[in-house]
């Protein structure tokens, strides 16, 4: 159920927050004349021998005093709980989503009903603040799946009151960006038993129907007959074969532009018959996340009502071993009659995409994106804190950037020169999969990936090393966070405005 907003123009003051039990502040680097229970604020930051500018780096949490000397209107109900911060214009958007979610942690681990967020400061501060405040409140509000049996009650904000500042659009567009980065979380954290790929597709088939996008099935036997060698090598290791590649098309009327989205969606990797030790095995329900993001993207443009034709292209498959599970050595010829010589089966993923990317391609977008949790390398050369892009136009590259500076979910740019294939040179096929030494993999995956677009569409590669970060990551505080949903949603609203 959406959460209903209640927005008032005037600044709060303690009379209008008498019936909030839970206050966000969010305050300007110049501290406001006059604000409600300013008093509390300033006992607060003595006791903890804190300055106001302090905010700026740590939020702080204190109880509301109700009745009494301070001044708080007789009514204000007991236990009242509120977060203060400061934001500054030298905050980028991932700093500023870091501090509300910080700030919101107290309030939020209280699932309250309601929450009033209350901002303060000039009419600019006052109206990127709670554009913000309302985009971090809203996500981690989202219900998110859980199997435990405790009395716990879930999350279940109903409303949000804003004070100080007031938007015609009800933030329509941040609401969308919500809905599309909870889905994207709901679906990765699934357990693989509830989201193996028959379910999967049935999900995407109701999506689909709900959302009027058009649905396009490639299942192993059509993917068998069109000669997808490279799918069908991973998809064959299944039982039952329930590995296809779903075909999704919103597409409104009038519109000028058309791109294509493209997700890995593994639902369990084992790694196949060179089996992940059970270390590396834990968590792999999670290596549909590109699948996930690309969906999270495709409802948030939906429900934006975004003027562009997108089509997404997800590859649904399982890692498993078997007697008919793909091998090293194997050599299978993909979509594109390119024969690849299989050097490691864990690297399942640039198997399932390279056919995936031929079809996306043969469609002709005028741009090209997809999301992989690919490799481990780039795990390693950025942690997980950012995600690395890689892509064939260094024009798009620049604006991946742009787009993750401004929507928060920061993307560093890889290369992506052409002499890094003679390490993927074979002796007895066109190309190896990849190699068994490890190094640069994340650039010798998209070099791999790059053989299967037909027609030079333009192209940018997504290695989701930032999906999962313990503690939460920007403005999202669960584990496993979205992160893309905002980058991608940025970036095609950039190409749109061209
Ligand atoms: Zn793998």
């Amino acid at each position: 159920m959406p959460i209903q907003l209640k927005q008032f123009t005037s600044p709060a003051d303690e009379k209008s927050l008498s019936a909030s039990s839970h206050v966000l502040f969010v305050l300007p680097p110049d501290k406001p004349a006059r604000m409600p229970y300013g008093a509390v604020l300033e006992k607060k930051l003595k006791r903890s021998h804190s300055k106001y500018s302090d905010l700026a780096k740590t939020p702080m949490s204190s109880d509301l005093p109700h009745g009494g000397p301070s001044g708080a209107p007789s009514g204000t109900p007991s236990g009242a709980i509120a977060s203060w911060v400061v934001l500054d214009a030298k905050h980028n958007a991932f700093q500023r989503h870091t501090l509300l979610r910080k700030a919101l942690k107290t309030l939020l681990d209280e699932k309250p009903q309601t929450l009033a967020i209350a901002v303060f400061g000039d009419d600019a501060f006052r109206k990127a603040a709670a554009c913000d405040a309302f985009y971090v409140v809203s996500v981690n509000a989202a219900e998110l799946p859980s199997r435990k049996k405790s009395k716990d009650k879930p999350m279940r904000l109903k409303t949000i009151a804003l004070h100080g500042w007031q938007e015609s659009h009800g933030y329509a567009q941040i609401q969308a960006r919500v809905a599309g980065n909870t889905l994207t979380r709901q679906l990765t954290m699934l357990p693989p038993n509830e989201l193996t790929p028959t379910i999967y597709r049935d999900k995407m088939a109701k999506l689909a129907k709900d959302n009027g996008w058009k649905h396009e099935e490639y299942d192993m036997k059509k993917l068998q007959k069109i000669g997808a060698g490279a799918f069908v090598a991973v998809g064959q290791g299944s039982e039952p074969q329930d590995a296809a590649i779903v075909h999704l098309s919103y597409s409104p009327k009038g519109v000028k532009k058309h791109i294509a989205l493209v997700g890995k969606g593994i639902c369990f990797d084992t790694g196949g018959h060179n089996l992940k030790p059970a270390r590396y095995m834990h968590g792999m329900h999670e290596d549909m996340n590109g699948s996930a993001v690309v969906l999270g993207i495709l409802l948030a443009a939906t429900q934006s009502k975004l003027p562009i034709r997108i089509d997404c292209w997800l590859s649904i498959a399982q890692n498993h071993i078997g007697p008919k599970a793909y091998k090293q050595n194997d050599v299978v010829t993909a979509l594109n009659g390119t024969t690849i010589e299989i050097v490691h089966t864990d690297a399942e993923g640039r198997m399932v995409l390279a056919d995936t990317l031929t079809l996306a391609s043969r469609e002709k977008p005028e741009f090209m994106m997809d999301f992989a949790t690919l490799t481990g390398s780039m795990a390693v050369a950025l942690g997980d804190r950012y995600s690395g892009v890689l892509g064939n136009r260094p024009e798009l590259l620049c604006k991946a950037m742009g787009a993750g500076t401004a929507s928060g979910e920061r993307v560093s740019v890889f290369p992506f020169d052409e002499d890094y294939e003679e390490d993927l040179e074979s002796g007895i096929a066109d190309i190896k999969q990849c190699t068994l030494d490890g190094g640069a993999d994340h650039i010798l995956a998209a070099r791999f990936l790059s053989r299967f677009i037909e027609g030079d569409v333009p192209w940018l590669h997504v290695d989701l090393s930032s999906s999962n970060r313990k503690g939460g990551l920007g403005a999202v505080a669960s584990d496993v966070n979205g992160f893309g949903v905002g980058f991608g949603l940025a970036l095609i609203t950039r190409i749109l405005s061209e």
